[in-house]
């Protein structure tokens, strides 16, 4: 049986004292979480760095075979994974059960790349005086991989990092969200039952800024990923040196439907009432700004209004809970003050708007002004707003109107509209007939601006933590 117990305690013995973590739902306990020391990140750092020996001699095929393992593991435990999500994250169960059927994909496509970490082969002939060689490029691992993680998706984002990380060779710490760890520590243990060496994947708990500048100031740490906000992204940015850098960052997604959507709509408003409240819009690509045409306007925002009004709010350990409450009071409270600001700049609230018990009702709001903080920053919360707009034109300038450019997405039946915003939003990825909110595990994955910097999607994760060599074969002598 998976439990986090053990390694608690294990982390305890050395630790700077602990936090409780706590259920943001019901606000009780969970467990006590140690506040791990600078030095126990410095020994982690030693102890996967000489696990890197024994990782870097592993065939691609027992790297592969061990997360093929990991993924049956994780689908074997699937209840006590999304229930440990959920009362961790406050994750409604539906999302949290979503979340770990989308680990065990992401460690089923990181047994398949593990195989197919493919060099090329150069003509060098192609130089005026390189005939006579043969040359070749091979992938080698690059060493300790330090990840540091945010707490909305506390497993899947996790597995994001660390079975690319092991894929590729490499071993890897994780510094999860204070908010979150339980199920990063469940993941190693899943990992670990699958054949991984225990000191390839490390997980050591405590204080962002200050665990992450242990890992940042580290020379044995050769790659830095990120998940979380731009603030701290831009942190990490700087004090990485010379590592290898990945930032995922925060995004306002937007949306557009045009008019020839018009039977469509009650399919779309079904599907953005989704985009926009999965856990309670505490999403990377939460959708937050709908653009619809004028001629569709009104009647996709009663749809959306009604769609929305059913939601239902509870206990997120309950399967039919959709809405619970958010991470913290702060994020509830930044939130009314940003609905408020929206309201004085010429705002309307369709439905919502308000607070209740400790979560926010999901929240719909019209004619909201480019100044407002809700319109230019990431919500990050259950608050979308709906804007008309006179056609795609204006849509799409309004769209790139951002200092995000991570996803966006088109409802159109228009091949050369979808066509031109394909080419014309400036973001990492265009969903046309989808929503911004869509993110399979194996697509490239990555934000413009504010939004980011390198990719993800388990391939393109690979290819930021190996060193690339070429071997070049002299015959002409
Ligand atoms: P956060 O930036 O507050 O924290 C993320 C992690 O960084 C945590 O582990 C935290 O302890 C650590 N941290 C904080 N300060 C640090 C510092 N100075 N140095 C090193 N580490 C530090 O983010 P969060 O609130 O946990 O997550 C929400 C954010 O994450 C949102 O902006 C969201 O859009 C973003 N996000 C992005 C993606 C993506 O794939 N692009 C996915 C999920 C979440």
């Amino acid at each position: 049986m998976l439990n986090y117990q053990s390694y608690l305690e294990q982390l305890t013995e050395s630790a700077d004292g602990s936090y409780p973590l706590i259920n943001p739902h019901t606000k009780e306990e969970i467990e006590r979480i140690s506040e791990c020391s600078d030095e126990q990140m410095k020994q982690a750092i030693n102890q996967a760095n000489q696990a890197f020996e024994t990782l870097r001699r592993m065939t691609a095929h027992e790297r592969s075979q061990i997360l093929d393992r990991a993924s049956e593991v994780v689908h074997h435990y699937k209840e006590f994974f999304a229930e440990t999500i959920a009362k961790e994250a406050g994750k409604p169960l539906k999302y949290a059960l979503g979340e770990v059927d989308r680990t065990v994909e992401t460690l089923k496509f990181s047994a398949i790349e593990a195989r197919k970490l493919e060099g090329e082969s150069i003509p060098l002939d192609a130089a005026p005086n390189g005939a006579g060689r043969d040359a070749y490029t091979i992938f080698e691992p690059i060493g300790v991989v330090g990840a540091i993680t945010p707490f909305n998706f506390p497993l899947n984002l996790v597995v994001h990092k660390v079975g690319p990380a092991i894929a590729a060779g490499n071993t890897i710490i994780v510094k999860p969200a204070e908010k979150t760890p339980l199920s990063s520590i469940l993941l190693r243990e899943a990992l670990i039952e699958a054949g991984l060496p225990e000191l390839a994947l490390i997980v050591i708990t405590g204080d962002g800024p200050r665990l992450g500048k242990v890992l940042l100031d580290s020379e044995q740490i050769k790659k830095v990923t990120f998940t979380g906000s731009p603030e701290v992204g831009r942190t990490i940015k700087s004090q990485a040196g010379l590592k290898k850098v990945t930032l995922e960052l925060g995004n306002n997604s937007a949306l557009y439907i045009d008019h020839s959507q018009e039977q469509r709509l009650e399919d779309i408003a079904q599907q953005a009432v989704t985009g926009s409240f999965s856990y309670n819009g505490q999403v990377c690509i939460s959708t937050q700004r709908i653009y619809v045409h004028q001629k569709i306007a009104d009647p996709f925002i009663q749809l959306f209004k009604k769609k929305t009004k059913e939601l239902i709010y509870g206990n997120p350990l309950d399967s039919t809970t959709d809405i619970s409450n958010l991470i913290d009071e702060t994020s509830q409270n930044r939130l009314l003050e940003w609905i408020a600001e929206a309201k004085e700049l010429g705002a309307s609230v369709v439905t919502g708007g308000k607070s209740y018990e400790g979560g926010l009702e999901p929240t719909v709001l019209v004619n909201v002004s480019p100044e407002a903080k809700i319109y230019k920053e990431e919500a990050f919360g259950p608050v979308v707003i709906v804007n008309t707009v006179q056609d795609g034109e204006e849509a799409l300038e309004s769209m790139n109107h951002s200092q995000y450019g991570l996803n966006a997405g088109i409802f159109t039946n228009d091949m050369k509209q979808a066509l031109q915003f394909g080419h014309k939003l400036n973001v990492g990825q265009v969903l046309i007939n989808d929503l911004p909110t869509l993110r399979f595990d194996h697509m490239p994955y990555g934000g413009r601006k504010n939004s980011g910097y390198g990719y993800e999607g388990v391939k393109y994760a690979i290819q930021e933590m190996v060193n690339r060599k070429m071997i070049s074969l002299n015959y002409s002598f």
